[in-house]
């Protein structure tokens, strides 16, 4: 198939082919022909099918088609991601796929200053992606309107949610107008990201490209039995072993991230850290370096990397296997994105073992064991009561740890001569800590964060899903929430052709 059996009009099959885009993906076939007929869609597709190009080439078609291009622009579409990495590289796509059109984009996320997108809002957008927090913060500030909006995106719902921006979301379904096109995508459909589809979708079609426990065909994937403290150097085996060029690699913790790019770096391979810690434009750095090959290896939690696309990047490292199973398939699919071959490693120490089976019965696929006779698994997991043990030590040097820093701290001078030198240092500091708060708070929140042991993240997992299906709440949610479509929408049919009929052009 061709992209221009899908009925896209001429500016973008020129952009298309010049990006190198033959024949349109799974996704895209199946989900551009019915957003140009303005149908929702409750779309299930990983990273790495294509599904960006999926929603943009058609937004950006039904702007052009319909708009009025002699007046300042409108909002007329809003995609709304949890990363600004992810927002920034949905931004880069739609700049790629309307290049030969009039349409404007813009994209706002949090952790910078909000000046120059304040800027692009007041020129007028067309088509704005945005991160949650941000896009709250300037409603709130009177610079975005959404009153003229045709087409909500909600990208990486799952992440989303996972990400704590369920109220986000609310408070923004309460301000967009009820007639409109929604797109939904989510890379897994757990109970609450269908029950969150119900409230804001209307008799989508749903597209499934992978099902959700699988993963991408084209990815390769090895395990490494090893101890806890043998993987720093399994780490460097691996990379040199396999002559490895570039690998982005997940550790789980911000500070593991730090720690694995450090050592690696001492050890003589270039690499960098991306984690929420970090000020935007450093991850914006490192993320550019690494895409240019200037580093060799990427270093990053689960969330700074995010939706990250580097082209033909093969392999991925679960430096630590991660303790949701969806996790990994959204970390092993940074590789082998749009068919190209990928490789994902993980390296599994005894108190992972469970963590890998749990994955292994998602995916439905036992993954190959790899040959490690250097660095073998010889441990056994820990008992409950070493469990504790081990918590306690932890809790205890992270004390440590804390009180050193203090007391380090004071000793090179809290005193009043220091504090006139020190100050411009300290308002940097406290002003990239604010604008990186909401992120870290939402971090913070995650299931498998550093600050929350694994046994304690899972039990929330559980607890949360057990709640939303403990039969009288999740009753009274779903009665709710087909009340709230059914006041929305009296009757599906013949709402559809009244949106359709009124939506484009309009005012
Ligand atoms: P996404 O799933 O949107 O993150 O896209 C994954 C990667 O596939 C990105 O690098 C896109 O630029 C690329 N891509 C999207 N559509 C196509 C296509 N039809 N042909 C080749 N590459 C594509």
């Amino acid at each position: 198939m061709k992209f221009s059996e899908l009925k896209i009009a001429e500016p973008l099959l020129k952009a298309l082919s010049e990006k190198g885009y033959t024949t349109p993906t799974p996704i895209q076939q199946k989900a551009i022909p019915s957003i140009l007929e303005r149908k929702d869609i409750l779309g299930c597709a990983q990273t790495g099918t294509g599904k960006t190009a999926a929603f943009a080439i058609p937004i950006i078609q039904q702007i052009n088609a319909f708009e009025k291009f002699d007046r300042k622009p409108l909002i007329r579409a809003l995609i709304v991601t949890p990363t600004r990495e992810l927002a920034i590289q949905i931004d880069e796509n739609i700049k790629a796929y309307s290049k030969h059109t009039s349409i404007r984009h813009s994209v706002i996320f949090g952790g910078v200053k909000q000046g120059k997108q304040v800027d692009q809002l007041k020129r007028g957008v067309h088509i704005l992606t945005a991160t949650p927090g941000r896009l709250l913060d300037l409603i709130d500030q009177g610079f975005i309107s959404l009153k003229d909006l045709k087409i909500f995106v909600l990208d990486e719902a799952d992440r989303m949610l996972d990400m704590g921006f369920i109220n986000d979301i609310k408070k923004l379904l309460k301000i967009i107008p009820e007639k409109r096109q929604s797109l939904f995508f989510s890379a897994t459909m757990p109970d609450n990201i269908v029950k969150l589809s119900n409230t804001i979708l209307n008799n989508p079609i749903k597209i499934e490209v992978t099902p959700v426990s699988s993963t991408a065909e084209t990815i390769k994937q090895f395990v490494y039995y090893t101890n806890r403290t043998s993987k720093p150097e399994l780490l460097l085996h691996i990379i040199k072993e396999r002559n490895i060029e570039q690998v982005l690699i997940f550790t789980r913790t911000k500070h593991g991230a730090d720690r694995v790019a450090r050592r690696l770096t001492k050890q003589g391979v270039k690499a960098s850290s991306i984690h929420g810690d970090k000020a935007q434009n450093q991850r914006q750095k490192a993320l550019k370096m690494f895409k240019e090959g200037d580093v060799r290896v990427l270093v990053a939690t689960d969330i700074a990397a995010r939706g990250i696309d580097i082209d033909k990047l093969q392999y991925v490292i679960n430096y630590e296997v991660p303790n949701m199973p969806e996790t990994y398939v959204h970390r092993i699919g940074r590789s082998g994105r749009a068919g190209e071959n990928g490789t994902a490693i993980s390296m599994c120490e005894p108190e992972e073992n469970i963590d890998l089976t749990n994955i292994q019965k998602l995916i439905g696929n036992k993954i190959e064991v790899a040959e490690n006779e250097k660095f073998p698994q010889t441990d056994k997991p820990m008992t409950e009561a070493e469990k504790k043990e081990w918590q306690k030590e932890k809790q205890r040097r992270k004390q440590e740890f804390f009180a050193n820093r203090k007391a380090g701290k004071e000793k090179r001078g809290g005193g009043k001569s220091s504090r006139g030198g020190n100050n411009r240092k300290n308002t940097t500091k406290k002003k990239q800590t604010e604008t990186s708060q909401r992120e870290n708070r939402n971090e913070g929140r995650r299931k498998d964060t550093d600050s929350k042991p694994a046994e304690h993240s899972k039990t929330n997992h559980s607890n949360q899903e057990n709640k939303s299906s403990q039969k009288p709440s999740s009753n009274r949610r779903s009665k709710n929430s087909s009340n709230k479509s059914k006041r929305r929408f009296k009757s599906t049919d013949a709402s559809d052709k009244l949106k359709n009929k009124f939506m484009w052009p309009l005012e």
